[in-house]
Order: structure tokens, then sequence, then C-alpha cells
């Protein structure tokens, strides 16, 4: 890996970061705040939130076994993947190496930021090969993207492979890791110690079933952290959201209760969808949803809307011609969705 100054960009690299008043002060002991221009009254909302939400990477630590130091929250995983980008990317000449086909935002965020991005085509298998993608970097790639579990494909990415590519890269490798709660592969979050330039990203939008708190999270080293910190608004995760960010995470057994629910709904889902007349293929799963090729994706989209079924129809996407994307949902929901293509 490049020193970490050679990789970020330097205007972020020498940044003097916005030093709000709950920076300055954080100490618990105080009882009269009249620091930060807040309101004193209609508590708890009067109060600014913890820029550095202490108290939710402490119980992510024990969840999740990465130290807090370690952790970064952000507003979903969107502002995560977006960071990386103006961390690291200086527009109009650096650029990014990711796979296709993946999920979009990687794309959206290197326009929005003017960043070329390169992708690599997935094989008929929708794996990667390190070595292919390591070809199409040069020496302005600072990223590359992986997902794993992949999405829309849903498959997990060879560990093997991705374990060259970070070890091959003298840039910054992120996997994002959405969908790990699903996935019978293992998270790489124990390689982090070992593997300065990797980011993980997950998310408590998906196993966690919080989409709408808008919780993302990236593990990295402590030096990375400390510059997303930098950068980040200061106060870009809010009250509300820590605090059932917290309640959820007192209990993550829960949690594992309703993933191993959806992985028996995905296998008896799957295996309706297979005898239908207009599966032609599913593709294999590691997530809370699969792909399936079906006789014609537009026409089976239009039918499931007309009667309020609302699936994703990735036929435009490249690998996934007449291919649905289907989310696992309740049992009576998938039932549904079954006994509604049995009609069609
Ligand atoms: C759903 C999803 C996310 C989640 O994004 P949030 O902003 O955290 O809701 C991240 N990555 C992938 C690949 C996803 O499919």
């Amino acid at each position: 890996m490049k020193p970490l100054e050679q990789l970020v960009r330097p205007n972020i690299w020498s940044l003097a970061p916005y030093s709000s008043a709950r920076d300055e002060y954080s100490g618990k002991e105080a009882h009269v705040f009249l620091d930060a221009n807040e309101n004193p009254y209609n508590a708890p909302y009067n109060r600014y939130p913890d820029p550095l939400q202490r108290d939710v990477k402490k119980l992510l630590e024990r969840v999740k076994g990465v130290p807090a130091e370690n952790i970064f929250l952000g507003n979903g995983s969107d502002e995560a993947i977006d960071l990386v980008y103006r961390i690291f990317c200086e527009p109009g000449v650096d650029n990014v190496v990711s796979i296709t086909p993946t999920y979009g935002m990687y794309k959206v965020c290197a326009d929005i930021n003017n960043v070329e991005y390169r992708t690599i085509l997935l094989d008929e298998n929708f794996q990667m090969q390190a070595e292919e993608l390591l070809a199409a970097c040069d020496d302005h790639t600072k990223v590359i993207w992986l997902c794993s579990p992949n999405n829309p494909t849903g498959n997990s990415l060879n560990r093997d492979e991705i374990l060259r590519t970070i070890e091959g890269f003298n840039g910054i490798v992120v996997v994002d890791e959405a969908y790990i709660d699903f996935a019978q592969q293992q998270s790489l979050r124990q390689e982090l110690p070992t593997h300065p330039n990797l980011i993980i990203l997950q998310t408590m939008s998906k196993a966690w079933g919080s989409a709408a708190l808008r919780l993302g999270m990236a593990f990295a080293s402590k030096e990375i952290i400390n510059i997303y910190n930098k950068v980040k608004y200061p106060y870009n995760v809010n009250m509300l959201t820590q605090q059932q960010a917290m309640e959820m995470l007192k209990d993550p057994f829960e949690v594992d209760k309703t993933v191993k629910i959806l992985l028996q709904e995905r296998t008896r889902l799957m295996q309706a969808f297979r005898e239908l007349p207009i599966c032609e293929q599913i593709f294999p799963t590691d997530a809370n949803f699969f792909l399936a090729r079906v006789t014609d994706a537009v026409k089976i989209y239009d039918y499931l809307v007309d009667k309020g079924i609302i699936v994703r129809n990735r036929t435009r996407i490249q690998l996934c011609n007449n291919c649905l994307r289907i989310t696992i949902g309740t049992r009576t929901e998938n039932n549904e969705l079954i006994s509604a293509l049995r009609q069609y």
C-alpha cells in the first residue's frame, strides 16, 4: 500500500476540521451548558447529538468485534460511499475500478464527484478475478470497489480473489458487506488489522431491519477513520437514530431470529419459483433476495405491478437480460407473489 498521505487528496490531508462545541467539551461532569448556542427549552431535542456517536460505537464494538476507533458511522452506507470519493479522489484526475453489474451508488457518487469510473465485467458465474481488476488500475487509481454478497446478483464473491485484490493493490479496496448477515461467507472484519488498505461497509438497513434510521458503518484502520471524521458533517447521525440503533444493538439475538426466518423463506420461495413455467434460471444467492431469469421480465414485471406486487426489473443491466430481482418478504407476501405468478 502507498503511504496514506499519497492516497488522500492533498487538501483533505491538510484540512483543519471544524471544531464544534461538543468536540471541545465532551465530558459528562458539567451541568450548565452555555457553549453551543442551544436553546435550554424543549429537552431532549434541544441538544446537539454526540458527533462521534460514542455510545453507539461501544455497543457495536461488542456486536461486531471491532474497536470503536476503527468504526465510522454515517447517514446510511451512502454517506460512507460518497466520503470515499471526497477523501481519496481528485476530481478530473483520479479514477476508481469496480465490477459490473453491482450496486449503482458507486457510479452515481463517482459521477457526482467527477471521478472516472472503470468497470470489469463479471464472468458467467458473476465472479471476478483479482488479476483483471488490478490490470485495469493505473497510477491514478485510488480505489477498487467490491460488493460481497453482490447486488443485484446475490452471490458472494470468491474470498481468495477478494484477498488477492486487497493484497495486490497499492490503493484502497472497499468491500461492501451490506448483506453479510445473510451469507454463508464470513465477514472480512477479522482481516482489518492485517490489511490497512481495506474499508468494509455494513449497514443497519438490511438484516437489522432499520432502513428508515439511515445508519451505515465503515470499518477501517484508525488512520482512515480519523480522516472520515474530519470530512463528515459534524452531526451526521441524529439523536433519534443513535437512540434507536442502541436499542437494536442491545438485542442482537432478535436480529438472528428474523435472519433465520428470512433464510428459511428464501429456500421455500426459490423452490416454488423454480417450478413456475415463467422461470428459466435462478442464480445462487447469499443475500435476502435472489436474481431470476424469466421468460419475459418486462411483461411479468408489469403484470405484477398490476396486482400491487413490486419486484425489481433488472433486465437492462449487463448480464441480467430478462432478470428480476426478488426480495424475500414475509411468508404471506411470498405466497401472494407465487400465487400471482402461477396465474400468469
Ligand atoms: C442496500 C444496500 C446498501 C445500504 O445502503 P444504506 O445507505 O445503508 O441504506 C449498501 N450497499 C449495498 C450493496 C446495498 O444493496
